[in-house]
């Protein structure tokens, strides 16, 4: 998708608000001549923004527009999205974890050392296996049921929505730890947020309600 020029926006929203419209319309509305635009109104016609109908006008293409949108919203940064880790420590027993899981209404908690630096990740299914399987929860930790380091899919900060939305479906996961490292040879990572298949999903509706 190619960056458009200021006066190539110009034109998409003189077309999204008047379309159909003539290029002669456009040319008027910009103050300029009808010759000056031709090459700006190429370039939008064959990138797909806009349409032209001969003796109709230019017309906005909503398909390309909903995905410049979404491309927008992809590539900004996990930063300014994550939220509040929902944590307990290692030594916390399984029972106490559902218990969590439903106070703050998560699907995911993660672990952690003493250090704050993530040790695992404990999901609804390793929960409901470990009920499944054991009678005494109340003395059963999460340090045994966990995902543990170094097998946990993390994402930092500056890394994209795209990237974390990859990362959830490539590996089948419904969150992601997003994580400073502090030490990468033995897997230190420090909890600063995390990010979800709803948290992305609901930036998005709210972005695009917002165009
Ligand atoms: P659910 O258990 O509700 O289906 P997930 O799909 O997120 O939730 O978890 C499936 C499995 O993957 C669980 O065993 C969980 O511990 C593990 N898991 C979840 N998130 C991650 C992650 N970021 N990295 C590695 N493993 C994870």
């Amino acid at each position: 998708m190619i960056k458009l020029t200021k006066r190539q926006d110009e034109i998409l929203q003189i077309v999204k608000e008047n379309g159909p419209i003539t290029g002669k319309e456009i040319a008027e509305k910009l103050s300029v001549t009808r010759a000056a635009l031709r090459p700006d109104l190429a370039i939008l016609t064959m990138s797909g923004s806009l349409d032209a109908r001969p003796r109709v006008g230019y017309f906005f293409n909503d398909k390309l527009e909903v995905k410049r949108q979404a491309k927008k919203f992809i590539q900004q940064k996990v930063s300014d999205f994550k939220a509040h880790p929902i944590v307990v420590e290692k030594s916390t027993s399984v029972y106490n974890a559902i218990v969590q899981l439903f106070l703050e209404d998560v699907g995911t908690l993660y672990a952690v050392d003493t250090e704050g630096n993530l040790a695992g990740v404990i999901s609804r299914k390793d929960l409901l296996r470990a009920a499944l399987g054991n009678k005494n929860l109340q003395e059963l930790p999460v340090s045994v049921i966990m995902t543990r380091m170094p097998n946990i899919i993390t994402i930092n900060s500056e890394e994209t929505l795209l990237e974390a939305a990859k990362k959830m479906i490539n590996f089948h996961i419904d969150s992601l730890p997003v994580v400073k490292e502090v030490n990468h040879k033995n897997n230190t990572y420090l909890l600063l947020g995390r990010i979800t298949k709803t948290t992305i999903t609901k930036s998005y509706l709210e972005f695009m309600e917002e165009k």
